[in-house]
């Protein structure tokens, strides 16, 4: 009893006397500023290795200066020194690498069969953590949630990357729970116009689409200034090019293209598409053909190996499964175990055919971007998933240096946003990872994060982890 009024006082006086509110405020354990490590007007980074996300070569021992969110200078310490007033942070040993631009992310995660929670709050710090800086949510499940936290963070009210919202999924009657169900092309122009006003900046259309619906989609996304991308099945590849996409997701493990009895508007399965596609000569007329409509058409690529690493056998564990819930923890070792003792599948042949495949997409002149697409059975967690794709593009045979700018300024390029992110360069906003050791020889480096400058204000990895930690599938 003594404690409740004690409470209730506390409570009284709180609305009564803003000052208290405003302490009351500071305490919020999710207010932004728990998070922040580096914050002052001008920051000079000193003795750094650059890698700038262009491809051009590391520069060791640079001084590079942050002054209002921007990079204002960058050169050899012997040329550049830290300007007056500086907060100085001495990065011997240490690189930095531009913010990542991740293009396939989810603010859900599997959390049953064929259900996805919402993990909107957890997910966005787990991004930030992991050197994600700005991100498209490839499609979502929610509704407004995506919307709701790509506004908050812009405004500076959650910690997380800047995030291009994607409407919930464009597709036709499908047996997801979670999707809508467009039955026709004025249905789609509908839904894509609906959610275009209520702040959707990217739209996903999805396996069950038709090419009617599609083509309706892409008109009413690209008249209001938004990009359209897709996981298709129903639809190929090489129709979506010639019907104006603009990106399509998962490299090529979702064309149907090389089925050879593909029926027009009718997903003949994932499963009969990637047996095709397992069969496919990459040195091949018809592959080539694909690669050159979608080159000619300016289609980009998403890489997403990390997802599909979790269904290949004999791979390793992925990263950061201690941050879940200990529900989700077991969940995915059962399915992990149940891939290892699974006999052949087609991912052992597929898994590294993907690989080579986006390299000749890549040599081709295609513009190949990366994602981890935290879907399947679990295992793809956020941030953590971000730092294995960069190693993943490595393993497909891309130089580390090669690797860290597509997960870096190809984003940024297909976004249209290169001008302002995406590389390191005097003008452009300071959104940077600080890793320990040198990425450009050791791509794993790119796990050891340090500090995620976001507008040159500096994130603690440590403290975004620590906030969600075992309780990742929860919020
Ligand atoms: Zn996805």
């Amino acid at each position: 009893m003594k404690v409740r009024v004690v409470a209730l006082i506390a409570l009284l006086t709180l609305a009564a006397h803003p000052f208290r509110a405003a302490v009351a405020e500071q305490q919020n354990p999710n207010a932004v500023a728990n998070f922040v490590k580096v914050q002052a007007p001008i920051v000079a980074l000193t003795h750094v290795r650059v890698i700038d996300g262009t491809g051009a070569s590391a520069r060791a021992n640079q001084t590079l200066v942050i002054r209002d969110g921007n990079i204002a200078d960058i050169g050899d310490a012997a040329r550049v020194a830290p300007p007056e007033g500086a907060t100085v942070i001495d990065l011997t040993g240490k690189s930095v690498i531009p913010g990542l631009v991740m293009m396939h992310e989810h603010l859900y995660y599997t959390t049953g069969p064929g259900v996805y929670g919402q993990l909107g709050v957890s997910f966005s710090r787990l991004y930030l953590a992991g050197g994600v800086t700005t991100m498209r949510t490839a499609g979502n499940v929610n509704g407004i949630m995506d919307i709701n936290l790509s506004r908050r963070i812009a405004a500076g009210e959650m910690p997380g990357p800047a995030i291009d919202a994607t409407a919930p999924y464009v597709n036709g009657p499908s047996p997801f729970l979670q999707m809508h169900a467009l039955a026709n092309a004025g249905e789609a122009r509908k839904h894509v116009a609906y959610w275009a006003e209520q702040g959707a900046t990217s739209l996903k259309a999805y396996m069950q689409i038709t090419r009617d619906a599609l083509k309706a989609a892409v008109a009413e996304g690209h008249t209001r200034g938004m990009k359209i991308t897709g996981h298709l099945c129903s639809v190929t590849y090489a129709e979506a090019a010639d019907l104006g996409i603009d990106n399509l997701e998962h490299g090529f493990f979702a064309a149907t293209d090389f089925v050879a009895d593909k029926q027009p508007d009718v997903c003949p399965g994932q499963a009969r598409g990637q047996q095709a596609l397992a069969a496919v000569d990459e040195n091949g007329g018809p592959f080539k053909a694909l690669v050159n409509t979608l080159v000619d058409k300016h289609v980009a690529l998403t890489s997403t190996l990390t997802v599909f690493e979790t269904f290949t056998r004999g791979r390793p564990m992925p990263p950061g499964l201690d941050v879940l819930t200990p529900q989700l923890q077991e969940s995915f070792k059962r399915a992990y175990e149940r891939v290892s003792q699974s006999p052949q599948s087609v991912y052992t042949t597929l898994f590294p055919k993907e690989m080579q495949l986006e390299r000749a997409f890549v040599k081709a002149g295609g513009l190949l971007t990366a994602g981890t697409d935290p879907t399947g059975a679990g295992g793809v967690v956020a941030g953590y998933s971000n730092q294995r794709q960069i190693e993943l593009l490595v393993e497909a045979g891309f130089t580390p240096i090669e690797a860290i700018s597509i997960g870096t300024l190809n984003g940024a390029k297909y976004l249209g946003r290169d001008m302002r992110i995406g590389s390191i360069a005097v003008g452009k906003q300071a959104d940077l990872v600080v890793v320990a050791g040198d990425p450009s020889t050791t791509i794993a480096d790119v796990r050891r994060v340090e500090t995620v400058f976001k507008s040159g204000v500096g994130y603690d990895p440590v403290k975004l982890v620590d906030s969600v930690k075992g309780q990742v599938g929860v919020w």
